[in-house]
């Protein structure tokens, strides 16, 4: 009669389900439908309901790019000096080192080599969680080496802006690298050696005052917002209400100020395509 005594074993409870729903979900700002997140992450993180281009970092968007998601790193122990020794709310150092241990990067930009759609390329892709993706020296030596190494090897570049503007922790400093970028892009010019810019959700400040407007090509993913100053400065300024719609991927297009919205899905061919028609020479078929 042993069923009514109790057993003496624990109960075991190495096995025990977890229940994880915090993560698995999350709200489109865009049409306010809850998506799985799986389901988005398959959607090369564009919204499958109503199309809303979520943010990605820098990684995903290397990925993305290029041929198997492989690539070889450059620049990565470039890191910024605190040439000021800034303090706002916070010092200066402390953000660099907060920003990064969450992304695991020295500063807000990869450059990368790879292949897209077995054509050399170079990637610059800028991370918007790094310091709200700000441009101060790292950002501007990097892009600068990144922009001469595709001079010197006669591979095409594009650059992935994703940027709050100059980071105004280094000052001036910060601001130098426009000049020092712009004339970078100069000279990769004149050795005819393409670039495009590709502006996303936010390319803003110093970064669309330089380099992200000066591609070959300016081509932007659907509604992200691109402008110089914020909206509530130029109403301010202006004393008018901005149209509706104002500094969207969509309206710069329709006032020349970008030559081409492109969905996600569509950006890689869209850019193999352009190199082929700029860069023939090179004999790589890629359409
Ligand atoms: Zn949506």
């Amino acid at each position: 009669m042993a069923w009514f005594k109790r057993q003496s074993v624990e109960l075991d409870t190495s096995g025990e389900k977890k229940v994880r729903t915090e993560g698995l979900w999350v709200k489109c700002d865009g049409c306010r439908q809850i998506i799985w997140k799986k389901d988005l992450e398959e959607n090369l993180n564009v919204c499958p309901k109503c199309d809303r281009h979520f943010r990605i970092d820098a990684r995903t968007r290397l990925a993305q790019l290029l041929d198997d998601g492989v690539y070889e790193v450059d620049d990565a122990n470039l890191a910024s000096t605190d040439p000021l020794k800034f303090v706002d709310l916070k010092p200066y150092a402390g953000r660099l080192k907060q920003a990064q241990l969450q992304t695991d990067l020295k500063d807000a930009v990869i450059n990368a080599r790879g292949q897209l759609n077995g054509r050399p390329v170079i990637v610059s892709a800028m991370e918007y969680s790094f310091i709200g993706g700000s441009m101060g020296a790292v950002v501007g030596e990097a892009i600068t080496r990144a922009v001469e190494r595709a001079a010197e090897s006669r591979n095409p570049i594009v650059i992935v802006s994703a940027s709050g503007g100059a980071r105004m922790m280094e000052g001036v400093i910060s601001l130098m690298q426009l000049a020092k970028i712009s004339s970078a892009l100069a000279r990769l010019d004149e050795v005819k050696v393409p670039y495009i810019s590709v502006l996303t959700d936010p390319t803003t400040g110093g970064v669309t005052a330089s380099y992200a407007m000066l591609g070959d090509l300016n081509i932007a993913e659907p509604g992200a917002l691109i402008g110089f100053a914020g909206p509530r400065v130029i109403e301010q300024t202006i004393r008018q209400k901005l149209p509706q719609g104002f500094q969207r991927s969509e309206f710069l297009l329709e006032h020349g100020m970008l030559d081409a919205v492109v969905h996600r899905r569509d950006l890689k061919p869209y850019i193999a395509r352009a190199f082929d028609f700029m860069m023939p020479q090179n004999g790589v078929k890629t359409a």
